[in-house]
């Protein structure tokens, strides 16, 4: 069994529905099937998502939204009618909408509002397909702290999907214990289809979007990186918390746990194969077989703080880090790595959405508290990870990296290398972020062909 899973650009309009139903029906094997709300058309277009909250946001500020809503009624209708499904039996999308309009008049919270994106576009689809419709409410299940309580779910999925395959289900939300909706974070729809593979015990997660796959690189730095064809849950997960985005980080912890892998493949070029993302041991002891590459992907992110406190014989000062590390967390900040040396201990803080305030106090405590002879802040650093098991015990690799960056004229400002081999951490300034990326991705080129 398969779950297959398709984003907005897959559901944007009813060409693209038609490609959706084509490739569900595809096969005959068992499948069910999750969908993301009518994503943009085109660059300037607007995600039904984002019409939904306008709609609910102006609903907090005057009774009449029929304006706003129109436009959302407009998007699915105009899918229903090019999909000629107005007069199909049971279709019934004029009185879907006049629910949901009064939902939203009396008050609907934003959760309900933006959820019916979802639950309009499993309703068209499924109506196109003839196959049952699953309202996601009655599957995903979050606790009374608004968890995701994954033994309900998992117990409903069954109970209900059992006798319902080939569903097509509504991806990004579920509901409360007391009946009212809820949704994950954005693009939470990659969850829900994790979720009902995990629950189903799925041979294979499906996750179809608009690009071939996992690029090696990042594409708006370098021109056409390379797809990743087999790739570990280990290196997604440090590839995507350095920025490369393609899933939702939470989607991969409902199928990782129970071995189920990932595809992630093109709607619009299904004939590609995708990048398949697979358990880390299963890789590595050799049941997947990819090319003998040393790097797997770059990845990095700008928008970094690197503190560093240099005191003499620090090493005989008990308590030192961890001293350092209580301050950090006064001032609620993370951590993202903590390179030393015999008398320097540096950490480097995650800026993104920190107040100055907060880390001019963090500065000044670790001052008073620590009494470094020098403190170095330099305020605009970017995080580059290269990734890929292939490097584990390679010889050369650390040389092949900081000769490429010094030919590119790129200063580096620290380098980390996780014990495991699986990462290492280049850090630079922001303004040579873009060069560093693309001096290490033409080096991985090189390493390649050698
Ligand atoms: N429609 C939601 C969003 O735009 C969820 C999703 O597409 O996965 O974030």
């Amino acid at each position: 069994m398969k779950v297959l899973k398709f984003g907005g650009t897959s559901m944007a309009d009813a060409a693209s529905v038609s490609r959706v139903a084509d490739i569900v029906q595809s096969e005959n094997a068992n499948r069910f099937v999750i969908v993301s709300a009518p994503g943009k058309r085109r660059p300037s277009d607007v995600k039904v998502t984002d019409m939904l909250y306008a709609c609910h946001k102006a609903r907090l500020v005057r009774d009449d939204v029929s304006q706003e809503f129109a436009a959302v009624a407009e998007r699915f209708s105009a899918i229903a009618d090019s999909l000629s499904l107005r007069g199909v039996n049971g279709f019934d999308l004029d009185g879907e909408l006049e629910n949901i309009k009064s939902n939203i008049d009396g008050g609907a919270d934003a959760d309900y509002v933006a959820s019916r994106g979802e639950y309009l576009s499993a309703y068209i689809l499924a109506a196109y397909l003839d196959r049952p419709f699953v309202d996601a409410k009655k599957i995903i299940r979050f606790d009374s702290e608004g968890n995701f309580d994954e033994k309900t779910t998992f117990g409903l999925c069954r109970a209900v999907l059992d006798a319902k395959v080939g569903a097509v289900i509504p991806g990004f939300y579920g509901a409360c214990e007391n009946g009212a909706v809820k949704t994950f974070t954005r693009g939470g729809s990659d969850v829900s289809g994790a979720i009902v593979a995990g629950a189903m015990n799925a041979k294979i997660y499906e996750n179809y979007t608009d690009v071939d796959g996992f690029m090696s690189c990042d594409p708006r730095i370098v021109r056409n990186p390379k797809v990743i064809d087999v790739i570990s849950y280990r290196e997604l997960r440090e590839l995507s918390y350095m920025g490369a985005d393609v899933l939702h980080p939470e989607s991969i912890f409902p199928v990782r746990s129970r071995d189920i892998p990932i595809r992630i493949k093109n709607t619009f070029r299904p004939e590609a194969k995708g990048t398949l993302i697979v358990p880390t041991e299963k890789l590595l002891c050799g049941e997947y077989k990819r090319k003998n590459l040393p790097l797997t992907g770059i990845a990095g992110k700008r928008g970094f703080l690197s503190v560093q406190v240099e005191k003499s014989m620090m090493n005989n000062e008990k308590g030192f880090a961890r001293r350092l590390l209580s301050v950090l967390e006064e001032y609620d900040l993370s951590l993202e790595h903590m390179p030393s040396g015999i008398d320097t201990l540096s950490v480097v803080i995650d800026k993104h959405g920190v107040e100055k305030s907060r880390i001019d106090g963090m500065l000044m405590k670790v001052k008073s508290l620590l009494r470094p002879d020098r403190l170095e802040v330099i305020d605009d650093v970017a995080l580059i990870a290269v990734v890929g098991h292939g490097m584990n015990r390679r010889k050369g690799m650390m040389s092949a990296i900081t000769s490429a960056l010094y030919k590119a004229d790129v200063n580096i400002r620290m380098i980390d290398q996780g014990s495991s081999e699986l990462n290492i951490i280049i850090a630079v300034e922001n303004a040579d972020y873009e060069k560093a990326v693309t001096a290490l991705y033409e080096m991985s080129l090189e390493l390649e062909t050698k």
